[in-house]
């Protein structure tokens, strides 16, 4: 089977294939067509066409589509997580909580009647009205990695579309299952063809996309060498652009936290999805050595009893990485903490799956004693590893998360009230947790990092997603008199 562009309403061929491969088993499953510039062309061409009469429909007729896609979500939920889970790996409750995180961006954008609203100002001059209103931006796109097929299309196209745009997905040619399922929920949801399109494809698709004059904005996720690219050559042609990349969140753990809490808390937002979240906690900052001994004993000790296995079986705690390569570098870089010297307390390479799967199992992985020199610490590696760096205070902790060159997400374990103030206050990351270990908000803000985890000013979803996916007018209006005479005025007009 192939898994086909959708374009104008209707499944496209294609010339070009790539496989897709369960990462349980290694297995293909079907193969997916890929983009080149001519069918992306297309794509934006049949938007294009359908833009100025969905611009036109009411925000309220609008958002009737996003609830009725909303309740087909969730009627089709349990096939769009066998999916997610068959092509990403992830176990089928992570991958129902990712769609339910999903799903609230849906119901956000069904808000949207109230969100463009605008603003009035009644006489802001001598019988001047001014009033400011969002108009779409016309043809927008998203590019989107593979480790949330549909979470993270879903914080794009629901707040794009319901704002007036017409939307094309470029989802993660690992993953790209569910992107062409949402495509035919959202027709059966009502939404007229070419508003929401799916182009298949890598890196020569997202090119076309972000090159093709007609499409005016771009919002990407994914890794940050991508994320700095696309971001420089979208800017480069004056487009609007976001790009989120990647990251490195630390957890800060002081002395008077709940260490089994902590522990408990920590090993989900480490391991969970095999560590392949954006948000996922790949360093615990222990405050005191004696915070550190404890905190790593607990955490080795839960780690190495966790439930690995193919994702589509019920009941797991983590599955297989996404590929081969992926598996592979993140194992080298269990090989370069050990030679770097920091302690390897739990090798997720002797995890016996790794033996006797086909699949591209991992297993938990705990280091200690992780310097801030350290590649293991430096960089993402998006994987289940994680590393334990002991500092002697809580100033260390900030200075060191103030020093590294990812800002996406952090969170701090602790019961003092002060200590939690100063962190929410001083660090500079774009998401904190206090005692939250993946502190994502809710669809009602926004989602984005500092440094290098985003390029670009606007954050995701939420109330940024209006701003992102509108632009601004301001309207002056006045109706003088007819009789009244007026005279030319050379100076600037001022009330
Ligand atoms: P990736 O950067 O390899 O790919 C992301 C998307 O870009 C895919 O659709 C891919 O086809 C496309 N792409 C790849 N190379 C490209 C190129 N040179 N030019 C144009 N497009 C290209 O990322 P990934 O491996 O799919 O996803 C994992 C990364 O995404 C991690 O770094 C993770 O931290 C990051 N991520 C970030 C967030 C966030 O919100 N900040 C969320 C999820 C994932």
């Amino acid at each position: 089977m192939t898994v086909q562009h959708w374009i104008g309403g209707d499944p496209v061929q294609a010339s070009r294939h790539l496989p897709v491969v369960d990462p349980a088993y290694a297995k293909p499953v079907r193969q997916v067509a890929m983009a080149d510039a001519y069918i992306v062309h297309d794509a934006v061409t049949k938007a294009l066409a359908a833009y100025p009469a969905w611009r036109n429909t009411p925000p309220n007729k609008r958002a009737q589509v996003m609830y009725r896609f909303k309740m087909l979500l969730e009627r089709d939920a349990d096939e769009l997580c066998e999916l997610i889970s068959e092509e990403h790996g992830k176990v089928l409750e992570d991958a129902m909580g990712e769609l339910k995180r999903g799903i609230e961006n849906v119901e956000y954008a069904c808000g949207i009647p109230e969100l463009l609203k605008g603003e009035y100002s009644h006489n802001a001059g001598p019988g001047i009205d001014t009033w400011s209103n969002h108009q779409p931006v016309g043809v927008v796109a998203g590019i989107t990695p593979f480790n949330f097929p549909v979470m993270v299309p879903l914080w794009m196209f629901p707040m794009a579309i319901a704002c007036g745009n017409c939307f094309i997905l470029k989802p993660s040619e690992q993953v790209p299952s569910v992107a062409i399922k949402m495509a035919e929920l959202l027709e059966e949801a009502g939404l007229p063809a070419g508003v929401f399109s799916v182009i298949q494809g890598d890196r020569e698709a997202a090119d076309a996309l972000i090159d093709h004059p007609n499409v005016k904005a771009l919002s990407f996720v994914g890794s940050t060498p991508v994320a700095k690219a696309i971001y420089q050559r979208g800017a480069a042609l004056g487009k609007r652009v976001q790009a989120l990349g990647g990251a490195k969140n630390h957890a800060v753990v002081l002395p008077d936290a709940d260490l089994e809490n902590a522990a408990n808390t920590l090993i989900g937002a480490a391991y969970g999805s095999a560590g392949e979240r954006c948000m996922a906690i790949s360093v615990v900052v222990c405050v005191g050595e004696k915070t550190a001994d404890v905190l790593a004993d607990k955490i080795a000790e839960k780690a190495e009893r966790l439930n690995i296995g193919p994702g589509t079986e019920p009941g797991l705690d983590m599955g297989a990485l996404v590929n081969q390569a992926h598996r592979d570098r993140v194992a080298g870089y269990i090989a370069q903490g050990e030679a770097a010297g920091a302690t390897l307390r739990l090798d997720g390479r002797k995890h016996p799956l790794v033996e006797n799967s086909p699949g591209y199992f991992l297993g938990a992985t705990l280091f200690d004693h992780v310097t801030p020199a350290m590649r293991i610490y430096r960089d993402e590696i998006f994987g289940p590893v994680l590393c334990v760096v002991r500092v002697e205070s809580f100033d260390q902790a900030v200075e060191l998360i103030n020093a590294h060159q990812y800002g996406n997400g952090t969170c701090l374990f602790t019961r003092e009230g002060e200590a939690a103030r100063r962190f929410a206050d001083e660090i500079e990351v774009g998401m904190v947790g206090i005692n939250v270990p993946l502190p994502v908000p809710v669809a009602f803000h926004s989602f984005g990092g500092w440094k290098e985890s985003l390029f670009g000013d606007l954050h995701a979803y939420g109330p940024d997603a209006v701003r992102f996916y509108t632009r601004r007018k301001a309207i002056s209006q006045r109706w003088p008199q007819q009789s009244a005479q007026e005279s030319a005025q050379f100076s600037f007009p001022s009330h």
